[in-house]
């Protein structure tokens, strides 16, 4: 099977699957998360969706749409921030778009005293027309991923062969194998621009899912006004290697060490990210580092704030901010990328919106 299968196979299969089975979050489970480190990150990310509101001239109904939303901390979060703004949770809607059962009540308890109506969908497209906001914490480096290796790079994009997962011989252990056919003309296209780069054994990971949610948003923007921002980790532009990963307890263990109870992501290529929008016509921006997007949504101000109303909890707030933006910490190695409908401006937080249609670029 393709490393896409196994891995969408390990994560969601209903029965033995790692989230419909469990909740992983937190210093108890596998790996924790940003708006489990600290509430400051979802309360910075409730101010920026108010200005998203206002960026769309402030209509009466507005919905937000949250991809993956763990165990609800960061909504739960950015609506005690954003209550500050009556009118804007007068005209919210929240959709909620989860995976896993186990999370989804999780969920609702976190949220039971939401002051905005709480929804669950399973897809974007059950979501009612109108504007939308959509936000994605860690959501991209869980969709599945395919491998693909370079075998013959004078044979160009035809010299790609997809990387399989496989039972070794005479054992009952899982193993990696190619295909000896070259890649399909139709998956060739969907490898990023840095592909032509390639040398013999290099490999690159496309993320099928990914692509067909920015189709999906696209579809949705081209009709009525939207935002959607993902934050998650990995490169600015597209880098080769295998960056699948299993976590348990915090610590990496191997990728088939054990199917189904293991924590599986993969890097988010957000120059490839860049391409797929700017091949939809989708204005998107430049990716910036968690470090400098929290920062210019005020996230120290925010440190301080909560410092001077709790001096007892200084020390702890300060190691907060640090593993959200230090440079060795979250702050480089996670990005923020934003995709828009065409008319908006730059979203808060960003350096850069790039408009195909228009052939131009706002700062
Ligand atoms: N955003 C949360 C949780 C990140 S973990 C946080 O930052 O803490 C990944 C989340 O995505 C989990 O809630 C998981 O169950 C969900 N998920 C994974 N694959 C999904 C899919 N295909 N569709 C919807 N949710 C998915």
């Amino acid at each position: 099977m393709s490393v896409a299968e196994y891995m969408g196979l390990c994560l969601l299969d209903p029965k033995d699957g790692y989230y419909p089975t469990r909740d992983p979050l937190g210093s108890d489970g596998d790996f924790i998360t940003a708006p489990e480190i600290s509430q400051m990150f979802g309360e910075v990310l409730g101010l920026w969706m108010v200005q998203c509101w206002k960026d769309m001239g402030q209509p009466e109904t507005i919905h937000l749409a949250e991809l993956g939303p763990g165990r609800g901390i960061m909504m739960s979060d950015m609506l005690r921030a954003a209550k500050l703004v009556p009118d804007f949770i007068k005209a919210l809607y929240v959709h909620l778009i989860e995976a896993s059962p186990a999370l989804e009540a999780v969920q609702g308890q976190t949220l039971k005293d939401s002051p905005a109506p709480i929804s669950w969908a399973q897809t974007l497209s059950d979501i009612p027309d109108g504007p939308l906001i959509v936000i994605g914490n860690e959501y991209l480096d869980c969709l599945p991923i395919r491998q693909f290796i370079q075998k013959d790079r004078f044979a160009g994009r035809a010299g790609w062969h997809e990387r399989l997962v496989t039972v070794e011989k005479n054992a009952d252990d899982l193993t990696f194998a190619f295909a000896l056919e070259p890649i399909s003309t139709l998956a060739a296209q969907t490898l990023p621009s840095a592909q032509s780069k390639a040398k013999n054994d290099d490999l690159v990971e496309t993320c099928p899912s990914a692509h067909q949610l920015l189709d999906q948003l696209s579809d949705r923007f081209e009709r009525q006004p939207g935002r959607a921002l993902f934050i998650d980790y990995g490169p600015e532009t597209t880098e080769f290697g295998d960056t699948l990963q299993a976590l348990k307890r915090h610590e990496k263990v191997g990728v088939f060490s054990d199917p189904g109870n293991t924590d599986l992501t993969a890097r988010v290529d957000f120059g490839a990210l860049n391409e797929i929008a700017a091949g939809l016509n989708m204005p998107t921006t430049t990716p910036v580092t968690q470090r400098e997007f929290l920062s210019k949504l005020g996230i120290e101000m925010r440190a301080a704030a909560l410092a001077r109303a709790k001096p007892e909890s200084k020390p702890k707030i300060a190691r907060q901010l640090e593993r959200l933006t230090g440079e060795s910490q979250m702050g480089e190695l996670f990005k923020a990328i934003c995709f828009q409908s065409q008319g908006l401006d730059l979203p808060l937080g960003f350096r850069k919106v790039t408009s195909i249609q228009d052939g131009d670029s706002n700062a």
